[in-house]
């Protein structure tokens, strides 16, 4: 048999330069993945970050962005916290909503679009998720938000504890929960790069002695706790007149008591650990929950499976469910909606505390125009990256 030497070597040479091609080109999005996605805030914001709050976090991965405004008259302060599970995009897309549109009249208004800023560079394993989700603007150009992982990214947190254990409470769950900023707080300066973070948010609570602050989620429909407001014994009162005014609005909403005895969670510990009363709120995801079909961008925007509509049919989901699916815009209004009725109910609970936000679009605005119409053209200068 003849062996052709030289033809072997070009065909070898030639494969081994293809693959350096290909992992150039994947190494080079995956890197991309690191980069924050752009946001555009309105007119009086200022930009810090959060080591500005807590030094330990300075020049890591788990830095985030974190953007203030201050209204002429005195008042109480506001922070709204979207992006802690970078997989629930109406919490960080809402958030980016008051960063873009607000007008503070009265009080500071606090907003971390990114909380996890690691959780989207990547997406969960075997989820299938997208990796992005896009919005129409009105001038015709788009804007991209990167859907991410509930969990902090493999690169930042590594390897994954079989248990984990929650430091100050000692309370033992899975081992993914460990990068899991909401399984997180009150936090740890000197611990993992999540507990770092979580402690920072402490911090900048702490710090800016924040009234009331809300961090900003979705649920599966099949989780009993969606469509719903957590609060913390010391904003019970406060979340109780708003869930009423907001049904009142015909907005459904269930009010949930923050148990005592489940750690980590920002409705748990930023009331123990610090002065603020705070606020979770779950709306509805499809694109997260179990019974999901193919899952994609366009699941991710409108909500809209029939497995889910099957689901609703047989009783098992927690929240209305029809052919109309669950609309991101619509996810994104009750989020804007109930923090906007927090907010008028706050000024009479806690006069001297109010806070006033003017200018943001009201429940049927967002629903009939889309999120898109609210979101900036990008055509300035972003203020969202970390340098
Ligand atoms: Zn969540």
């Amino acid at each position: 048999m003849n062996f052709d030497f030289k033809g072997n070597k070009i065909t070898a040479t030639a494969l081994l330069a293809l693959a350096l091609g290909v992992c150039v080109v994947a190494g080079r999005e995956f890197a991309g993945n690191a980069e924050m996605d752009a946001v555009f805030p309105a007119e009086g914001f200022q930009k810090k970050m959060l080591s500005d709050y807590f030094g330990g976090l300075k020049g890591h991965p788990m830095d985030t962005p974190v953007f203030v405004q201050e209204g002429p008259e005195p008042g109480g302060s506001v922070l709204i916290l979207g992006g802690t599970h970078p997989n629930e995009p109406s919490g960080y897309v809402s958030a980016a909503l008051f960063l873009e549109n607000a007008r503070v009249a009265r009080g500071r208004l606090f907003v971390i679009p990114f909380a996890n800023a690691s959780g989207f560079a990547n997406t969960l394993a075997q989820e299938a998720s997208p990796n992005r989700i896009r919005f129409a603007v009105l001038d015709g150009s788009v804007r991209t938000f990167r859907y991410g992982s509930r969990d902090t990214s493999p690169v930042v947190m590594w390897p994954t504890p079989d248990i984990y254990i929650h430091k100050s409470s000692g309370q033992e769950l899975a081992g993914n929960e460990s990068k899991n900023l909401n399984r997180a707080y009150p936090g740890d300066p000197e611990g993992t790069p999540v507990e770092r973070l979580a402690y920072g948010i402490m911090e900048l609570l702490r710090g800016e002695r924040i009234t009331l602050a809300f961090d900003l989620h979705e649920a599966s429909p099949e989780y009993p706790v969606v469509e719903a407001i957590v609060a913390h014994e010391r904003s019970l009162e406060l979340a109780a007149a708003a869930t009423m005014e907001l049904i009142g609005q015909g907005i459904d909403m269930r009010l949930e008591p923050s148990p005592k005895n489940l750690h980590g969670l920002s409705h748990r510990e930023w009331g123990d650990f610090t002065e603020t009363m705070p606020i979770l709120m779950e709306s509805a995801n499809p694109s997260q929950g179990r019974l999901r079909g193919r899952t994609d961008e366009a699941l991710a925007l409108s909500g809209r499976d029939k497995a889910y509509l099957k689901a609703a049919g047989l009783g098992r989901l927690f929240v209305p469910y029809d052919e109309n699916g669950k609309p991101l815009e619509q996810r994104v209004a009750r989020h804007v909606t109930a923090i906007n009725v927090f907010l008028e109910t706050l000024s009479l609970f806690d006069e001297p505390n109010g806070v006033s936000v003017e200018n943001m679009p009201g429940y049927g605005e967002i629903v009939e125009k889309g999120v898109g119409a609210y979101l900036r053209k990008p055509n300035r200068e972003s203020n969202g990256k970390p340098n």
